[in-house]
């Protein structure tokens, strides 16, 4: 085996500690709550019955969209974002950015691409030799690109994006659910072993330990689960917050929202009995996104809300074209792409303290 692939496999190994790390707690949070506190400590049949019903349907939930978040894959662009043999070929043989621009405009015209580079020029992964559909990114830790990424998240050792946010969003719900559950049936006892020596038993040690350990992530899954909930109501995805999406008319970190139920139901599905269960209902297909598309008149200031894809006439005046843009508007192209060609750079952005997220984004600045 050559050394990169052993390495390679070393890496794969190593990302799957965090991940062992959540399932060894998770599994002796479940032997300290059952055995220890249910079946040991607590003598009241009717609160043992309660909490093992309240407990085990929290913990069904959390370990459902746990496994749902860790194994969905990532979904990829389509064959259509890929350049037609004879493109690549030109793409390939051709030194110069402006014309390599040229073909891949000529090709994304077909394309439903809203977004573009900070210069104006069409996103393009030299690395998986794709068209980035809009909203999609390269994450250096997967090796893809990935749709609608969000981040790439190593505690479940996989990239949050289109295909599995939704049940990303679930996994910090009903951990969090789980956490709280834990924390406030085990207080009482938790205080009665502190301050009673009523028994220097077993059940003591993993009592304290099961509150410590259920109000710490507690503490650092709600800063994540809040922020991840306001990301969902304006519709921007980790990425998008920390470097608005480049629409024609320039940056927009607006530019997808839809306005606040809109912005739920494209993650959650417009079927509320759905909300609550980790099965895919987002909407779309995670190749195109309906844009809130801004046309600014001097006069009057109109937003129109436009799905990919109509009508262009239907909207006149509204509609932000899919065409590759005029020279005129383009004149910046030929001269700055050059600067960003290839250019990558990895950001570590932090959600909060728990969650250290490493993405690689195109510089399109
Ligand atoms: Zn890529
Ligand atoms: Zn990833």
């Amino acid at each position: 085996m050559a050394p990169t692939h052993v390495l390679r496999c070393c890496q794969r190994g190593l990302a799957w500690i965090p991940v062992i790390f959540i399932a060894l707690v998770v599994c002796w949070s479940y032997y300290a709550y059952v055995v220890q506190l249910c079946l040991i400590t607590i003598t009241s049949t009717g609160e043992k019955i309660i909490y093992l019903v309240v407990f085990h349907l929290s913990f069904i939930m959390f370990v459902w969209s746990y496994w749902k978040t860790i194994f969905t894959r990532p979904a990829n662009p389509s064959k259509e974002f890929c350049l037609p043999k004879t493109e690549k070929e030109q793409y390939e043989k051709e030194q110069r950015p402006e014309t390599q621009q040229e073909i891949l405009r000529r090709v994304a015209s077909t394309l439903p691409l809203y977004t573009r580079t900070g210069a104006g020029a069409i996103r393009y992964c030299d690395r998986c030799q794709v068209i980035k559909p809009d909203r999609c990114h390269h994450c250096s830790a997967c090796d893809m690109c990935v749709l609608k990424m969000d981040h790439h998240c190593p505690w479940v050792n996989n990239c949050v994006g289109f295909s599995n946010y939704k049940f990303f969003i679930l996994f910090l719900t009903y951990s969090l659910i789980y956490c709280l559950f834990i924390a406030a049936s085990v207080l009482q006892y938790f205080i009665k072993f502190w301050t009673t020596y009523l028994t220097e038993s077993q059940a003591k040690f993993h009592v304290l330990f099961l509150f410590f350990v259920a109000a710490m992530f507690c503490i650092s899954i709600l800063s994540l689960f809040t922020y991840h909930l306001w990301l969902v109501g304006k519709n921007r995805s980790t990425i998008e917050a920390f470097r608005a999406p480049v629409f024609r008319n320039g940056p927009d970190k607006n530019g997808f929202s839809l306005g606040f139920s809109k912005n739920i139901a494209q993650v959650f599905g417009d079927q509320k009995k759905y909300w609550l269960l980790p099965v895919f209902t987002s909407q779309g297909d995670g190749f195109s996104f309906p844009t809130r598309l801004v046309t600014i008149d001097p006069e009057q200031h109109t937003e129109c809300l436009q799905p990919m894809g109509l009508d262009k006439t239907a909207v006149d005046g509204c509609v932000e074209q899919p065409d590759p843009p005029s020279e005129s508007q383009n004149h910046l192209l030929a001269n700055d792409y050059h600067s960003e060609e290839d250019h990558k750079e990895t950001e570590v952005l932090k959600s909060d303290e728990s969650e250290a997220v490493t993405i690689s984004i195109d510089s399109e600045s």
